[in-house]
């Protein structure tokens, strides 16, 4: 891609299905801040997991992005095209010695609670059946700050484990496919929701190994329901209305905690007049006692 800007943002969702209130809010929270810094806003398709697709989702997505006035810089990037990146990647740690092959269920894992610390595969090597690639990981404390929430730290080994690079079945791993495009679409700054704000440590790992720049993460705080659940549990996951965006945009506004004036009737001047006054530090922290009135 061409020079990198002081400031370049990204929303990336997956396509499992229609743009609910929470991926919204995200959105909406990475466009102001890559706004507010003059910087450029771009969108990826994380489309690598193609047994939990929602065939038609991206590009309803797309469209409905469009309809809330969130146009990105640049014509949105597909994981699925993107394999041969994340193969160098791959080659690349297989190479330095940091892969083992795993051929570990889930049963042989949960007296460990799931997580794999052996720094080897503690199942039999099935030749039938293709591996699992984990990652060899360090008992590492890997610290970070995040624009909202401060300094963050957390231990690879103990939290993450020998997480997975390549799935069983030939998929990539979320964890790496982020990390080969963030770095290969020049992202400066990663904003996005606090469901993975344990993965940037595991992020800012493979970005080292993989001599990869570490971007600047914000982690927006999860849209919870009237009764605390996490949106993905809720009612409150149902699409946002692309026909009638304004009442789901201001309450996404709302939720960030970004002031926004009523009287504007696109959407396009709703961002407009949010953008103005606004700063990151009034982003709202956590969702505590805070809930999503959609
Ligand atoms: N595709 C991920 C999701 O929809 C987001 C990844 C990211 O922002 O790093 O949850």
């Amino acid at each position: 891609m061409t020079a990198t800007p002081r400031y370049r943002g990204r929303f990336a969702p997956s396509p499992t299905g229609a743009l609910h209130f929470g991926s919204l809010v995200a959105a909406v929270g990475s466009w102001l801040v890559a706004r507010h810094a003059g910087g450029e806003w771009l969108v990826r398709i994380e489309d690598i997991d193609p047994p939990r697709e929602v065939p038609g989702s991206a590009a309803s997505i797309l469209a409905t992005l469009g309809a809330f006035g969130l146009s990105p810089d640049r014509p949105p990037v597909y994981q699925s095209q993107r394999q041969e990146g994340y193969a160098v990647a791959f080659d690349r740690l297989r190479e330095n010695g940091q892969l083992f092959p795993c051929w570990c269920s889930r049963t042989d894992l949960a007296s460990q609670g799931g997580v794999h610390r052996d720094g080897r595969c503690i199942a039999t090597p099935d030749p039938s059946r293709l591996p699992a690639w984990r990652l060899l990981t360090p008992d590492l404390l890997i610290h970070w700050h995040d624009d909202l929430l401060g300094s963050q730290s957390e231990n690879l080994r103990e939290v993450a484990g020998d997480f997975v690079i390549r799935r069983v079945e030939g998929l990539w791993s979320y964890q790496l496919a982020c990390v080969v495009d963030d770095a290969d679409q020049g992202i400066t700054h990663v904003v996005r929701g606090a469901d993975l704000l344990d993965s940037t440590a595991r992020q800012i790992h493979l970005q080292r190994l993989l001599a990869l720049p570490t971007p600047g993460y914000l982690h927006l705080p999860l849209v919870l329901d009237a009764e605390g659940r996490k949106l993905s549990k809720s009612t409150a996951a149902l699409p946002v209305d692309a026909a009638d965006p304004l009442p789901a945009l201001r309450a996404a506004l709302d939720w960030l905690g970004v002031l926004a004036p009523s009287t504007a009737a696109t959407p396009e001047t709703v961002l407009r007049d949010a953008l103005h006054g606004f700063g990151p530090a009034s982003l709202r922290r956590s969702s505590l006692g805070a809930t999503a009135t959609l």
